[in-house]
């Protein structure tokens, strides 16, 4: 099975065709996101260069399934990762990207290489523990089955959302996305990424990722003028000068599904969890669960977690990992009642 990956759009591609594999140049990883940045890729499979419509090019790579996922593990996390992790990785990346190549993302392909897909980074992350990882789940998908008295019983492979750190509980769907309830995705009381130890961190963290200390607990200030230029910025609305900042809903952790923004020239109010975290960051805030003061001319944000918190927690899954938990153990966690099955068996 191939999968298409989207991997950068740019005026100009530009790669170097090597014996095996083929290197792309100033590929910009975690866009939009605080570790925003460039980077030379090595890949394996075909490259096409598709022309777009607008004048851009974009660079495709076309690769088995099983190849890709190898990447993607060690591009979310460190491929030095406990084995278990790594394998709990391998089937949860591989569920999402099945339902993705069954219902693509994208046109003309079907996932991107970055966070807004999952992050497939190429070769050079990856290692000889990604490999078997990957090979020690080989086919195996998470499934839900769910059985009703008019259409019996109905199988799905599950769409396993995961983030970094849910900052000690995770979320519900409807916080993050559309309004249902999927019932896998539930509200999981996690003690494990708050008592991650530092040498877990730098075994599970990629280099980049390694640069964010404060993920569970974390506090942000901003001087009202700065606050009131971000959002301008962000938003492309005047606010005026932002008076209030009021969370009028709040998922199960506690993430802000829905903010209103107060300002003298205009109120508006925003969700779900991604653009609020947009709208009130340079680049983005953490997470959405956050507590917000404001006292002689300054706004301090007090948060918790991560990432939008619905699914696994890599962090969590981690220290699962360090802990003696097997990836099945992890799995059931995270994704409770999903069940592990190989595919088409
Ligand atoms: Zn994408
Ligand atoms: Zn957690």
């Amino acid at each position: 099975m191939d999968i298409r990956v989207g991997i950068l759009t740019a005026p100009h591609i530009d790669f170097e065709q090597r014996e095996n594999t083929f290197i792309l140049k100033n590929v910009r990883i975690g866009i939009g996101f605080h570790w925003d940045r460039l980077e030379d890729q090595e890949f394996a499979g075909t490259l096409e260069i598709r022309n777009n419509p607008d004048g851009t090019q974009t660079a495709v790579n076309t690769l088995d399934l099983e190849d890709y996922l190898c990447s993607v593990i060690s591009s979310e996390m460190n491929a030095n990762s406990p084995m278990e992790l790594l394998k709990a990785h391998a089937v949860i990346s591989r569920s999402w990207a099945i339902r993705a190549m069954q219902n693509p993302n994208h046109e003309g392909f079907h996932v991107c290489g970055d966070d807004h897909c999952q992050r497939y980074e190429g070769l050079r992350r990856m290692n000889e523990r990604a490999v078997q990882a990957v090979r020690e789940t080989a086919g195996q998908v998470l499934v839900y089955v769910q059985s009703d008295n008019v259409q019996g019983t109905k199988e799905e492979i599950c769409d396993c959302r995961y983030y970094k750190c849910c900052g000690g509980r995770s979320e519900v769907w409807r916080t993050c996305w559309e309004d249902i309830d999927v019932p896998y995705i539930q509200s999981v009381e996690c003690p494990y990424c708050g008592r991650v130890s530092e040498r877990t961190l730098r075994l599970v963290l990629n280099d980049y990722d390694q640069e964010t200390k404060d993920f569970h607990d974390w506090q942000v200030r901003y001087t009202d003028d700065e606050l009131d230029n971000i959002v301008r910025e962000k938003s492309g609305i005047d606010f005026g000068h932002i008076t209030s900042l009021e969370p009028l809903h709040r998922g199960v952790s506690g993430r802000i599904d829905s903010l209103r923004i107060v300002g003298t020239e205009h109120t508006e109010i925003i969700g779900k969890e991604l653009k609020i975290r947009l709208w009130l960051s340079h680049k983005c805030l953490y997470s959405s669960w956050f507590d917000v003061s404001h006292t002689d001319g300054q706004w301090t944000l007090t948060g918790h977690g991560w990432g939008h918190g619905a699914g696994l927690c890599q962090i969590g899954a981690a220290q699962m990992a360090a802990e003696g938990h097997s990836y099945e153990e992890i799995l059931s966690f995270y994704y409770p009642g999903a069940q592990l099955k190989t595919n088409g068996k």
